[in-house]
């Protein structure tokens, strides 16, 4: 394993003040919080963007993981305002219209709202992985988010697919409904669709678009 629970307890001290974690419902996801609180991480907030948009399974899976983890997993919601015009400008399918419209979307209901969230934080931990896409072939495990404004510590940057499955299996950590229906990444109701055998990880992820262009606005990196 490229990176462990020791590894990533390095980096937290030398982090000071609060620490959030993105939890996007990815197997990635369980496997960073897994690590984390094997790191006995404090100052920790467990964070998910609801957009409004998530499927059904995926409100089932917040809560067997609270279970699970024992944890709040703190939910965050668009701004009712922006989402009403949103609404408005796009109605229900319009965020497949063009890359601008989905870009749109995305910013309000995901963008706007971590940027809010991690305002005070002074880094943040994801599941992301290099082998995930061609978006994030260059991910470093520490990297300082310009965007932000903090530190990003990706702790499975370097896992490769047999490095996920066989830790998820190691620890006994639930998995979201949606992978036993052919899921590969989990999003939003309507730009994720179950990918075929052989397809890329993220090919169910916005798949009318270009995949060097397919990712909702939260990763830009900056190398540290
Ligand atoms: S993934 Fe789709 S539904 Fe979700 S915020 Fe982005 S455009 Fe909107």
């Amino acid at each position: 394993m490229p990176f462990e629970a020791e590894a990533l307890s390095l980096h937290l001290q030398t982090i000071e003040g609060p620490v959030a974690l993105a939890f996007s419902y990815q197997a990635e996801d369980a496997a960073a919080l897994h690590l984390l609180l094997r790191c006995g991480a404090d100052n920790l907030e467990v964070f998910t963007l609801d957009t409004h948009k998530l499927f059904p399974e995926t409100e089932e899976y917040h809560r067997e993981l609270e279970r699970f983890f024992n944890i709040p997993i703190h939910a965050y919601y668009p701004d009712p305002d922006e989402e009403k015009e949103l609404e408005a400008r796009l109605g229900e399918w319009g965020m497949r219209e063009s890359p601008e419209k989905r870009r749109l979307c995305c910013d309000i209901r995901k963008v706007r709202p971590l940027r809010r969230i991690l305002a005070g934080k002074n880094a943040w931990v994801t599941g992301l992985r290099a082998a995930q896409s061609v978006t994030r072939s260059e991910l470093k495990t520490l990297e300082w988010d310009e965007k932000f404004g903090l530190v990003k510590i990706n702790p499975l940057a370097d896992w490769s697919d047999a490095d996920l499955w066989a830790y998820i299996q190691k620890y006994g950590i639930p998995l979201s409904p949606l992978y036993g229906k052919g899921f590969r990444s989990i999003g939003c109701a309507p730009c994720t669709r179950a990918v075929k055998e052989g397809e890329d990880i993220r090919a169910g992820r916005w798949w009318w678009e270009n995949p060097e262009h397919k990712e909702c606005g939260l990763h830009i990196r900056e190398k540290l």
